[in-house]
C-alpha cells in the first residue's frame, strides 16, 4: 500500500485565486455537457476504487474505524452514489414539462430547464469524513457545478486522501480541495459562491448562514441531532435494545442521526436495561475495547467533552462506563438519568453514550420529545404500529425510523436532511442533483401568436378590456 499522504493546510493567501480559477471554469461552460460530468464521476469512482486501501487506513487512523465499517459507510456508500447518479443523470438533467399549465399557455412551450447553480463550496464534518464530503461533491459534479471541497480537519488522514483522489482524478480547473480549519474556512467564506453546502454543528452552521446571508448565497445546512428514541410499554425490549445499541456503536456513536436519549415506559425500563446488557455482550463477547469492530473517539478534545458529560450527569451508569483517555476509548455506556435537565439529555453527546429516562406513558414521552428539541434530525419510536404513527403525527423531525435507529438515513435514494434548527435542505439520490440545480422556467413566444397578444399592448381601449 502507498504511504498515507500528509495533511497540509492550504496557504490562505492562495485561496482567493484558487476559487477564481474554479469560478472561471464554470463561466467557461466547461461543466455543462453531460458527457463531461459523467467522465468526472467515472474518474472519481476509479479514484476511490484505486485508493481503497488508503481510505481504509485513513479512517482507521482518524476514528479507529474497522475496514468493514469504512467499506459500508464511506467507500461503497460513495461509489454506489456515483453509479446511481451516472445511471440516472440524463433523466435528472432532462428538461421537465411543468404541471398545471392552461391549454392556451401551452402554446408558449413552457419547460423547466435544469441549470447548474454555479460554483459550490462543500464543507465536511469529521465523523464520516468521506461520505459527508464526497456525497454532496458527487451531487455538485452531476449538476454541472464546479466545486471546492473543505474536508474536516478533525479527520486529517481522510482529508488528505480525499485531496489526493480529487487532484489525481478530476479536472483541476473545476474541482479542488482546500485543507484547513477556521482561518482557511473563513477565507473560503469570504469568496463568492453560488451554493454553500455545510455539514457540522449548529454553532458553526449559524456562522456559515450569517456569512452567506451577506451575499444572499443559498446554503444547505446539515446540522446536529439531539434525537429522541421512545420505547412504549408494548415494544419488544430485545429488538429495541439491539437496534438502538447498534445505532450508538457504529462509528463509536459519532453519528449525527443516532439517538441522543431514549425515553422508556416505566414498565419496560428493567427489561430494556437487561436487554441492553445482553446486546452489548452479544456484539462484543470479549468486550468493546478488544473488539476490532468498535471505533475510537476522534480526538482528545471530544473524549474529554464526552467524559465531562458523564461526570456532570446526575444519572447512574447501568451498563458500561469504562473509559481510557490514552486510547480514546469510551465503552458504550447506558446511563439512567432522572430529569430532562441532565447534561446528557440537554446536550448532543455525539458519542457512545446512551442516557435513558423513565416516563409514565407515551403521551409524556411525546411531550418531552417536543420540549427538548422541537425539530431534531431524527426520531425513533418503538411500539405498536398505532403508537409509532401517533408519535409521527405529534412531533416533527428531519427524518424518522419507526422500530429502528436511523434506518431511513441508510437508504441511498431517500432525501436526507434536517428541519428547523437541525438543518435545511436535503441530499442523496436525486436530491443530491437537485440541491445544486436551479430549476429555470423558460417559455418561447412564437412570432405567429402576435395577433393574439395584441390585447396586452396599450392603449387599453374599451374594446380590448371587453375581450
Ligand atoms: P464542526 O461544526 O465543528 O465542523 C464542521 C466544519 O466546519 C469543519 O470543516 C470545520 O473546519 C468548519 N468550521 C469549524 N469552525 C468554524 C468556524 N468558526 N468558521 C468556519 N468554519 C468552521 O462539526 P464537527 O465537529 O466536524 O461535527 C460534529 C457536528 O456535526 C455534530 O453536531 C453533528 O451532529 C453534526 N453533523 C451533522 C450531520 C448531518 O448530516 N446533519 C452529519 C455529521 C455531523
Amino acid at each position: 500500500m502507498a504511504a498515507l499522504p500528509p495533511f497540509e493546510h492550504t496557504p490562505i493567501e492562495g485561496i482567493a485565486d484558487t476559487v477564481k480559477t474554479i469560478r472561471t471554469s464554470f463561466l467557461s461552460h466547461k461543466t455543462r455537457p453531460l458527457e463531461f460530468r459523467l467522465v468526472q464521476l467515472r474518474k472519481l469512482y476509479w479514484g476511490l476504487k484505486d485508493n481503497e486501501a488508503l481510505v481504509m487506513e485513513a479512517c482507521k487512523r482518524d476514528l479507529g474505524k474497522s475496514s468493514f465499517e469504512t467499506y459500508l459507510t464511506e467507500l461503497s456508500w460513495c461509489m454506489n452514489d456515483i453509479v446511481f447518479m451516472s445511471n440516472n443523470l440524463a433523466r435528472f438533467a432532462k428538461d421537465e414539462a411543468p404541471e398545471d399549465i392552461a391549454f392556451t399557455n401551452k402554446l408558449f412551450g413552457p419547460r423547466i430547464v435544469k441549470d447548474p447553480l454555479g460554483t459550490a463550496l462543500i464543507i465536511g464534518a469529521y465523523n464520516f469524513p468521506i461520505q459527508l464530503s464526497l456525497g454532496p461533491f458527487i451531487g455538485a459534479i452531476a449538476a454541472g457545478c464546479t466545486a471546492v471541497l473543505k474536508p474536516s480537519e478533525g479527520s486529517p488522514y481522510a482529508a488528505a486522501v480525499m485531496q489526493k483522489i480529487i487532484a489525481e482524478s478530476l479536472d483541476p480547473s473545476c474541482y479542488t480541495c482546500v485543507q484547513g480549519a477556521v482561518p482557511e474556512t473563513s477565507a473560503l467564506l469570504d469568496q463568492k459562491w453560488d451554493k454553500i453546502f455545510y455539514t457540522g454543528s449548529v454553532g458553526v452552521g449559524t456562522i456559515i448562514a450569517k456569512k452567506a446571508a451577506e451575499t444572499l448565497t443559498p446554503v444547505v445546512l446539515e446540522l446536529g441531532g439531539r434525537n429522541p428514541a421512545i420505547i412504549t410499554k408494548n415494544a419488544d425490549p430485545r429488538l429495541a435494545a439491539r437496534r438502538l445499541l447498534w445505532a450508538k456503536t457504529l462509528n463509536a456513536g459519532q453519528v449525527c442521526v443516532s439517538q441522543n436519549f431514549t425515553m422508556v415506559d416505566k414498565e419496560m425500563l428493567q427489561p430494556f436495561i437487561k436487554e441492553m446488557k445482553n446486546a452489548l455482550q452479544e456484539f462484543y463477547p470479549q468486550g468493546a475495547r478488544k473488539s476490532p469492530d468498535y471505533g475510537r473517539i476522534v480526538n482528545l478534545r471530544q473524549f474529554q467533552r464526552l467524559k465531562k458529560m458523564v461526570d456532570d450527569s446526575n444519572g447512574k451508569i447501568v451498563v458500561g462506563g469504562t473509559m481510557d483517555e490514552a486510547d480514546l476509548f469510551i465503552e458504550p455506556t447506558v446511563v439512567l438519568v432522572e430529569s430532562t435537565d441532565d447534561s446528557m439529555i440537554r446536550d448532543e453527546s455525539f458519542g457512545p453514550l446512551l442516557p435513558i429516562l423513565a416516563v409514565e406513558n407515551l403521551d409524556e414521552a411525546i411531550k418531552i420529545a417536543n420540549e427538548v428539541h422541537d425539530t431534531p434530525l431524527g426520531l425513533y419510536p418503538f411500539g405498536t404500529k398505532a403508537e409509532m404513527e401517533k408519535v409521527l403525527a405529534q412531533t416533527r423531525s428531519g427524518g424518522a425510523s419507526l422500530n429502528d435507529g436511523y434506518f431511513h438515513a441508510s437508504i441511498p435514494t431517500l432525501p436526507f436532511g434536517g428541519v428547523g434548527s437541525s438543518g435545511s435542505g436535503a441530499y442523496r439520490g436525486k436530491a443530491s442533483f437537485e440541491v445544486f440545480t436551479h430549476r429555470r422556467s423558460v417559455t418561447k413566444t412564437p412570432a405567429w401568436i402576435e395577433g393574439m397578444l395584441d390585447v396586452r399592448y396599450p392603449p387599453y381601449t374599451l374594446k380590448k378590456q371587453k375581450k
